[in-house]
């Protein structure tokens, strides 16, 4: 597991060049840290495997995983376009330097106010139901619309983060596809694309090729009946990265390499011109860039069991608790040190899902030691909560050896604010 971003100097954990022992002195703990160059090596890894096998294919960052102004900068930087999910995220796009037309909005149960903020910013409209559209029509005219259709086929790492199929809540069915594109052309909509995003987590390229034969099929129909030319598709997201030590890489060329060629295949026998194919990946840009340190400040045994108890917990990353995910976890300055006991790891938060870790073989831990919590780059920070009155932690951007706070930590005001007290609850002595 210690691989780019992570080095292992003398038993110590650097990041990018880092010391992670000296970052958790300096800004306390918990702290994400993100490795700006893995990043940037990801995003390239995508985009030049994809160039190699279609003319003109696109890598729009989807911004959930990760939405820090300086990640959003990053992607900018690199050529990036924006996956977005909710008006916050386009108002953060737009602060980030992204222009509106460089922007998918893919909301889901979207309201009006929303849909009328859209067209006020003229980004790009993906829509999740048929309603959705009418309503949006009523509104305005968006430049440029896209249907995501639900192809029947999704996959995932756990049930939760499937976004397709028959039991999904996301996207046309793709038996009504064809009639929202008309409607869409009826009520006077010129620029079109089609969209898919099957799940998330996803290791292997099967579910893809076979939603994307339906996607593509409903894009002929759609093309033959009405004549539209689509200018992109979107495969959607859901790259997977390996969490654990034993689990193997995505072979990414050889996914990307199938994937087009079947695509480009399809685009030919569906007469589907020359669209440009766009992928959304969130997890697979930022999730390795990322470390999350935490100090252990307790530890205790029971007759079975040994706990470190740490100062990140659900609050602070949310994916064991919420998906039982697994996240690879080290000793950040025991490095060489055997790994003799095994742990609970577990969090400050008074609920007993508050484990990060079961049975983890480890060094011999003590209080004070930091811990580090592996690819916790995507879907850390941004479902982070203050569950339990704690506030937020910070985050720092590391860079060959330097490093910058990208976020503050919140302090105990922060738990208060918007808060108001009707005057006659009010504390005559406090506030
Ligand atoms: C969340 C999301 C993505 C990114 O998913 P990853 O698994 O992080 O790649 C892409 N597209 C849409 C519409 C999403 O909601």
């Amino acid at each position: 597991m210690i691989r780019f971003p992570l080095e292992n100097v003398a038993g110590e954990l650097y990041v990018d060049g880092v010391s992670s022992l000296r970052l958790a002195e300096e800004f306390d703990t918990p702290l994400y840290v993100m490795s700006e160059e893995k990043i940037r090596m990801q995003y390239r890894r995508l985009k030049d495997a994809l160039s190699n096998h279609v003319d003109r294919a696109r890598v729009l960052y989807s911004a959930k995983a990760n939405s820090n102004l300086a990640i959003l900068r990053i992607l900018h930087e690199e050529g990036a376009w924006l996956d977005v999910v909710s008006p916050g995220e386009v108002h953060l796009a737009l602060r980030a330097g992204y222009r509106p037309d460089n922007i998918l909005y893919t909301g889901t149960s979207v309201r009006d106010d929303e849909l009328g903020y859209l067209l006020k910013e003229e980004v790009m409209i993906n829509i999740d139901s048929t309603s959705q559209l009418r309503r949006l029509l009523r509104l305005g005219i968006p430049k440029l619309l896209s249907v995501r259709v639900n192809p029947m086929i999704g996959a995932g790492h756990h049930e939760h983060v499937v976004t397709a199929g028959e039991a999904s809540k996301f996207g046309v069915w793709e038996g009504e596809a064809l009639e929202a594109y008309k409607e869409a052309r009826e009520g006077g909509v010129e620029r079109f694309g089609i969209h898919m995003h099957i799940g998330s987590g996803i290791m292997s390229v099967e579910p893809y090729i076979l939603a994307s034969e339906r996607l593509l099929k409903v894009a002929k129909e759609v093309h033959e009946s009405l004549g539209v030319e689509f200018e992109f598709i979107d495969l959607g997201g859901g790259l997977g990265i390996p969490y654990r030590p034993d689990e193997d890489e995505l072979n990414l060329e050889e996914f990307i390499k199938r994937l087009m060629s079947f695509i480009r295949e399809r685009i030919k026998i569906h007469h589907l011109g020359e669209p440009e194919i766009w992928m959304e990946p969130g997890r697979f840009l930022v999730a390795e860039a990322g470390v999350l340190l935490t100090r252990v400040n307790t530890i205790k045994s029971t007759p079975t069991k040994s706990y470190a108890g740490v100062d990140a917990g659900f609050n602070t990353i949310m994916r064991p608790t919420l998906y039982g995910a697994y996240h690879h976890i080290i000793a950040a300055g025991k490095l060489d040190d055997p790994p003799v006991k095994e742990y609970d790891v577990v969090g400050p938060i008074c609920e007993s899902g508050d484990i990060l870790a079961q049975g983890r073989r480890l060094p011999e831990l003590a209080e004070g030691d930091i811990i580090a919590i592996l690819c916790a780059g995507a879907y850390g920070h941004s479902m982070s909560s203050q569950y339990n009155s704690r506030p937020r932690p910070a985050e720092v951007l590391v860079k060959r050896g330097e490093y910058e706070l990208i976020r503050r930590r919140e302090g105990m005001e922060d738990l208060f604010r918007g808060q108001v007290i009707p005057e006659r609850l009010r504390n005559p002595n406090r506030c």
